[in-house]
């Protein structure tokens, strides 16, 4: 099974290879092959009519299409933090906001601190001395905000990963800088194939960082791997709005925008909400929750425009790479998306069962 990489319909169709990574064909929709550049979207192919030879060379480019867009995220990261750090602080996610509310440019962080705070809300995670989590794992940590005030408020130890080797030092200098050595550490390594035993973590937490993950099945299996029994699992991340019954796909105009967003942020094929808790329900993960934020999270963008348009931000991104200057020109289709309702700002929260 696996969903369109275009219209993210989902689709249990003929599984090619058990390997990573994965290749899904059905009858009417291309899974993941489009993300190789192989085919187009929507293109019929017959299912499970593809030979050896031709298979294992999609399956090369399937592999060499993850390491360039993995390889664009560390770059895109590496160049981007720093300014992000100076102007916004070290929380790299969208802030929580109430929704209508007048936000004075000052409320930033605070939303942005007030999105953790809801999100563990959310997920019922308990700050009881007996239950609080103890273990956690940041799946694409950023500079460390989240792991350092998780940390913090659950004395709890927090290791992060990520694939910007620029950010993994400097969440591990901000950590010493703060008294935090021992509590939490990074390091550079990959949601899909995390350095980590099976049921290590009882809180796993991704704050804004399943929109990078080509193979969205892989990377909620290792979600669930590293997780302890009876673990929380919390998705906060960037969806498509789900298909209506009658709709296969999205709308051309919606694809075209969402791959101009892509090409921005080195994002592969999107997840609707819906197909995300279609994938925890597969993996039999307990007390399933989702809510699309959107309306919560509506200053945010716009914030950022404002940011980058003053003198600092413009001689910011003057000074910084192409990749960054590029996701600079590229916030009002992401502004533009939220206001069509194709971009969900979603929540998606579950348990691993206890035994
Ligand atoms: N969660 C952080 C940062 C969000 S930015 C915060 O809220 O501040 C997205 C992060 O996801 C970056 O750190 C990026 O390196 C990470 N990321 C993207 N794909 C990844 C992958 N395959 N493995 C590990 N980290 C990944």
């Amino acid at each position: 099974m696996g969903s369109c990489a275009e219209c993210s319909t989902w689709v249990y169709g003929g599984q090619l290879t058990n390997g990573c990574p994965p290749v899904y064909t059905s009858s009417s929709h291309i899974v993941v092959l489009k993300f190789a550049g192989l085919v187009g979207h929507n293109r019929k192919i017959s299912s499970l009519k593809i030979g050896g030879r031709r298979r294992r060379r999609m399956i090369v480019n399937a592999a060499a299409a993850t390491e360039k867009l993995q390889n664009g995220i560390a770059e895109l990261y590496d160049e981007s933090s720093g300014i992000w750090e100076d102007i916004w602080g070290d929380h790299m996610h969208h802030g929580f906001y109430d929704p209508g509310s007048d936000v004075s440019e000052s409320d930033h962080r605070l939303a942005q601190i007030r999105m953790i705070e809801e999100s563990l809300r959310f997920a019922s995670v308990s700050d009881n001395s007996l239950q609080k989590p103890r273990k956690i794992v940041d799946v694409g940590c950023g500079i460390g905000g989240s792991s350092r005030y998780l940390a913090r408020k659950y004395e709890a130890e927090c290791l992060g990963i990520t694939l910007s080797p620029v950010q993994a030092q400097r969440a591990q200098a901000l950590a010493a800088a703060q008294g935090l050595v021992g509590k939490v550490s990074f390091q550079v390594a990959d949601a899909l194939n995390q350095p980590f035993p099976d049921g290590k973590f009882d809180l796993v937490w991704s704050m804004e960082s399943g929109e990078h993950m080509p193979d969205k099945a892989k990377f909620v299996n290792e979600l669930a791997r590293v997780a302890a029994p009876g673990g929380t699992i919390i998705i906060i991340t960037w969806c498509h709005r789900d298909l209506s019954p009658s709709e296969e796909s999205l709308t051309p105009q919606e694809t075209a925008l969402l791959n101009k967003i892509c090409d921005a942020y080195y994002l592969p094929a999107w997840f609707s909400i819906a197909d995300y808790i279609k994938l925890l329900q597969s993996l039999s993960l307990e007390d399933i929750k989702a809510a699309d934020w959107s309306e919560f999270v509506a200053p945010f963008w716009p914030a950022v425009i404002r940011s980058a348009l003053t003198w600092r931000g413009i001689t910011s991104l003057l000074r910084s790479g192409w990749k960054t200057m590029k996701g600079a020109l590229a916030m009002p289709l992401m502004v533009e998306g939220y206001k069509k309702g194709l971009i969900k700002f979603a929540i998606i929260t579950c348990r691993k069962p206890a035994s």
